[in-house]
């Protein structure tokens, strides 16, 4: 039986992508963020490749997260980018040898009430204008007297995260990175600033960590940096097949709402994809998709199990034929745009009725 859709993820574009990400950052560690399911790719099979290819440390959302790549056996060190949320968590933790990101006082007590014999490893977020996650800087000498405190705490280092990296040039970015830089003065401890747009177009953010994320999966967060021209493969092949091709007349509305009108005689196909496969709906008239390698053009509603196409330029299209709905020669990132969305959302976005191969 073939699935309806499929991702084929290709590991070794994963190991590639970490390659590129090391000869444009040579200076710094790497923290992979495997979260979210790696970023729908799968969150065991890709810290398993990247692990094999050495990468530095893993980074996922929470202890939960974390917990599914110990089961899978997965060795390396995994860094916990939300901290933890109780004792008991911060203990679980520190049984996984997991590297604690903590963002708030609160957690300092909670690591504080661990008995003193715990080998707890911990970043400190500060918060260096993005407002979300981390200390403010002021809190520097605070945070220096709490591990002065505490030395048999194992400290991987400062963590800050840009809130628009992925404009380059902007001015608050710069002024994000010197921020940190000065609060951290004289600071001991490694640093980690960027994340995939971060490394790519700021320089001056591949201090002693990076923490790509979407560059490991092939793709460019940023436009004016297509991921080609990178040296990034995409990591993942979203496929599904034409289940049915039908000719209508000029004037023949298709899909729910008759939102599309055939412009003359033409035949337009049927490929099982919907929403429910996370295809989003925002998807508008016009969306690439490849055909025997040529382009076809969604036309008219994405339904929940369906979606139709514009065969205009695929004449010889027949049903049963492969589609691709993106990955390589259609990156997901420029798909997106289509729908006014990222490709993250896009990956992330993939629901339990795709099935996932790996090569
Ligand atoms: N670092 C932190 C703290 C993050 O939250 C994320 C992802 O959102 C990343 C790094 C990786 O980001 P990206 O996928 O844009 O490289």
């Amino acid at each position: 039986m073939i699935p309806r859709v499929t991702a084929s993820v290709d590991l070794s574009a994963l190991t590639h992508n970490l390659g590129v990400v090391r000869r444009i950052a040579p200076r710094s560690r790497v923290m992979a963020a495997v979260k979210a399911d790696a970023y729908g790719h799968g969150a065991v099979p890709v810290s398993r490749a990247l692990e094999a290819a050495g990468v530095d440390t893993l980074a996922v959302a929470c202890l939960e997260e974390a917990m599914a790549l110990r089961q899978a056996r997965i060795q390396a060190p995994i860094a916990l980018l939300e901290g933890v949320m109780s004792g008991e968590e911060a203990a679980q933790a520190v049984y996984e040898r997991l590297q604690i990101v903590v963002h708030d006082h609160w957690q300092i007590d909670l690591l504080e009430r661990l008995p003193t014999s715990a080998r707890l490893t911990l970043w400190l977020k500060l918060d260096s204008g993005m407002h979300r996650l981390g200390f403010p800087l002021t809190d520097v000498p605070r945070l220096r007297d709490v591990l002065a405190r505490h030395p048999g705490w194992t400290f991987a280092g400062w963590m800050t995260h840009l809130a628009c990296a992925d404009e380059p040039d902007n001015a608050f970015t710069r002024e994000q990175i010197a921020r940190f830089e000065a609060a951290l003065s004289g600071a001991p401890g490694p640093r980690s600033i960027a994340n995939s747009a971060g490394l790519l177009a700021w320089p001056q953010a591949r201090v002693d960590w990076v923490r790509p994320g979407l560059a490991l999966y092939g793709c460019s967060p940023l436009p004016e940096m297509p991921a080609l021209g990178l040296g990034l493969r995409p990591a993942m092949r979203l496929e599904s097949r034409l289940i049915a091709v039908r000719e209508y007349a000029a004037g023949e509305g298709v899909g729910y709402g008759l939102r599309y009108r055939c412009p003359e005689r033409m035949r337009i196909g049927v490929v099982s994809v919907g929403y429910a496969d996370g295809m989003h709906r925002a998807f508008r008239d016009g969306t690439p998709v490849l055909v025997r390698g040529r382009r076809a053009y969604l036309a008219g509603r994405v339904s929940m199990d369906m979606i139709t196409v514009d065969l205009r330029e695929v004449a010889d299209a027949a049903v049963g034929d492969p589609v691709l709905l993106w990955g390589e020669g259609l990156p997901a990132e420029q798909i997106a745009t289509w729908a006014d969305t990222l490709s993250y959302e896009l990956f992330c976005g993939l629901t339990q009725r795709v099935r996932f191969r790996y090569r």
